[in-house]
């Protein structure tokens, strides 16, 4: 738990702190994009096909509700090395969607990143692995 110390007014120290931290706190609002909704990329190949199918059907049944799943693709498209389907889902789904990736993934690896709207930046770094890590294809993005 984060200390809150209720004995500290913040009215008192207003005056003398606003003026040093608006401008860095504008600064970084600026910077920092904001996560629209994220992405959670099934990694397989020939031999985990049936798996990743499998899988697949259950994420249909227990989050088919909150996420949206793209196609199947037996081949790798986009930036990924691998075969792989893709999961989308909002940001206040994260929690219920990552947990339950997991803790349900078995031996298939998984990618997840958000979308902010800057996708170099969201594929390179901000990538969260479930399983192995492999390094992506970015030149797609220039
Ligand atoms: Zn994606």
């Amino acid at each position: 738990m984060p200390h809150i110390d209720d004995h500290d007014d913040p009215q008192s120290h207003t005056q003398s702190h606003s003026q040093s931290h608006s401008q860095s706190d504008t600064q970084a609002a600026a910077v920092t994009p904001r996560i629209q909704d994220w992405h959670a990329h099934v990694y397989f190949d020939a031999s985990s096909r049936d798996a990743a199918w499998d899988l697949r059907q259950v994420i249909e049944a227990r989050l088919g509700d909150v996420v949206a799943l793209g196609r199947f693709h037996e081949k790798p498209v986009g930036p990924h090395p691998q075969w792989s389907y893709q999961i989308a889902f909002d940001d206040g789904q994260f929690r219920r969607v990552f947990e339950w990736l997991v803790m349900h993934h078995g031996a298939l690896d998984i990618f997840v990143h958000p979308n902010t709207g800057h996708a170099l930046s969201d594929h390179r770094d901000r990538a969260v692995w479930i399983g192995r890590s492999y390094p992506l294809n970015l030149g797609i993005f220039g």
